[in-house]
């Protein structure tokens, strides 16, 4: 053993600068510095077996061989010195090169090989002793070094993800959180480019909710094309490191764009594929294996963000909609009629109350009659325009509130809901409708005067002989 006070001196001086390192860089480069200081005749090598991408010339990659004479992977696998003649044999000069390699070392496992070759006579014991303590220091504090890179990419991931998480919870729209998902993947990959797809259930397609690459928002795919199909049969996230050279899924994004690097993950909610996010960039093999896994964790977060949205927005339907009829509530009717009163220049409203519907109960039974409540309801909603608002506005009455239309065409709509239901009900019903409007120049306007002066106007109808309607 090298138990010369030089050795132990070389030893402690190497170890105290080397564990100054912070980085797996900078104790690779000052590895390459010790073994020239140590090793001035001889030319030395550092070979490392993970992709560490050292700026250092002097670093290279280990090549496996496996003829058994390779030194470099002897060393590596075996986790000790290798010593005897480089597979090259002799050197330029013509005389024999002695070579030894002794590897990278720490707790964890074996990061790489130092090599150090002489030409002419082999290296000493003490020299020997010297490499092996080399290659034992530096491969803890190589390890040292890489933990610490490890935990510090860990904590900055793990605050993104809070981040990230939080916002996406703060909204409760589905576009919101798209346009707010796509800017940060864009931003936390340093990406070229990034699409969120979204899966209509219906006409089972995917379509762009949100992306960078303008040309195709709102863009609509089939749902086998692309990565998104392909997500959307495996539900696998998917990492191509160069899709010019194998593009076995044809793709719009990464051929519009030129993209050659991709991570992509499917949006899940309760295990269905639900959408997918593509993110993409123009070099090859950019997206390391970290980014592919941190892509995964997002796509959740985004699948959790859209759970919750869908599940506020459900509810939202469900506090504002009428079990029995689909139509809106009472009180969605009211909030509505008030706030467009409040921009609006005129509107009108349509109460709807069915004829005789005691003695249609009376004469069918209760489940009839509700049956017959349901087909006046989608008689009404098929008479009117999307932006107007039907309501259940109480037992077997409806209201109708019709924004900006004026009286004539009111007048229409209600003639038109009235033969339909005296033509398509069954059994059959009559319905008597009252007829209010307002305009900005009225002295006041409320929704309660609304509701009034049509409610006068049904009461006109039912008094004039049912099955027709009144203006109020
Ligand atoms: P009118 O022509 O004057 O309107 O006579 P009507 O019998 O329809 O009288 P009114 O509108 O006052 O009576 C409402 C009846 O409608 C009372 C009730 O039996 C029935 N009704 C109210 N809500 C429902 C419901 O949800 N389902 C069923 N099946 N019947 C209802
Ligand atoms: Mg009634
Ligand atoms: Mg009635």
């Amino acid at each position: 053993m090298g138990g010369s006070e030089s050795f132990y001196r070389s030893m402690f001086d190497l170890s105290r600068s080397l564990f100054l390192q912070q980085t797996t860089d900078g104790v690779l480069k000052h590895i390459v510095t010790s073994l020239k200081g140590h090793f001035p005749e001889a030319v030395s090598q550092v070979y490392m077996s993970q992709d560490t991408a050292p700026t250092d010339p002097s670093v290279l990659p280990l090549v496996f061989r496996h003829d058994g004479n390779d030194l470099c992977t002897r060393a590596f696998m075996e986790g000790k010195p290798a010593l005897g003649h480089p597979a090259e044999g002799a050197d330029a000069s013509g005389l024999p090169a002695f070579a030894a390699a002794v590897p990278l070392i720490g707790k964890q496992g074996v990061y790489g090989v130092l090599e150090v070759r002489a030409s002419g006579s082999p290296l000493g014991p003490e020299q020997i002793d010297l490499l092996v303590g080399i290659g034992e220091t530096a491969g803890a504090a190589f390890e040292n070094a890489k933990l610490y890179e490890q935990s510090n990419l860990l904590v900055t991931e793990l605050r993104l993800i809070n981040e990230i998480t939080k916002r996406l919870n703060q909204s409760l729209r589905v576009s919101e959180i798209f346009q707010y998902a796509c800017q940060e993947l864009i931003e936390v990959f340093r990406a070229d480019f990034a699409c969120i797809l979204e899966l209509d259930r219906k006409t089972r397609t995917f379509r762009v909710q949100a992306t960078n690459m303008t040309e195709m928002l709102s863009d609509i795919f089939e749902l086998d094309y692309g990565f998104a199909g392909l997500l959307h049969r495996t539900k696998e996230p998917v990492i191509v490191s160069d899709y010019a050279a194998n593009s076995r899924v044809e793709s719009k994004l990464m051929h519009s764009t030129g993209s050659r690097s991709l991570i992509a993950a499917p949006i899940l909610v309760n295990e269905e594929v639900v959408g997918a996010v593509l993110v993409t960039h123009s070099q090859p093999s950019y997206f390391t294996y970290e980014n592919y896994k941190l892509l995964l964790l997002l796509a959740g977060h985004i699948g959790l963000a859209i759970m919750k949205a869908q599940l506020h927005a459900e509810l939202n339907r469900m506090v504002i909609t009428d079990n029995l009829t689909g139509l809106y509530a009472r009180r969605y009717l009211d909030e509505q009629v008030h706030s467009m009163q409040a921009k609006d220049v005129r509107g009108s409203l349509i109460v709807v109350d069915i004829d005789n519907f005691k003695q249609v109960n009376d004469t069918y039974g209760h489940q009839i009659g509700d049956q017959i409540l349901k087909q006046v309801s989608g008689i009404v909603r098929s008479c009117i325009r999307d932006t107007d608002i039907a309501a259940r506005w109480g037992g077997e009455e409806l209201a109708i509130y019709l924004p900006q239309l004026t009286l004539e065409q009111t007048e229409r709509v209600a003639e038109r809901i009235r033969s339909r239901v005296e033509a398509e009900t069954d059994p059959q019903v009559t319905v008597s409708c009252g007829i209010a409007e307002w305009s900005r120049s009225d002295e006041k306007i409320s929704v309660e005067s609304l509701f009034y002066k049509a409610d006068m106007a049904l009461y006109s109808a039912k008094h004039n002989g049912k099955n027709q309607y009144c203006i109020g």
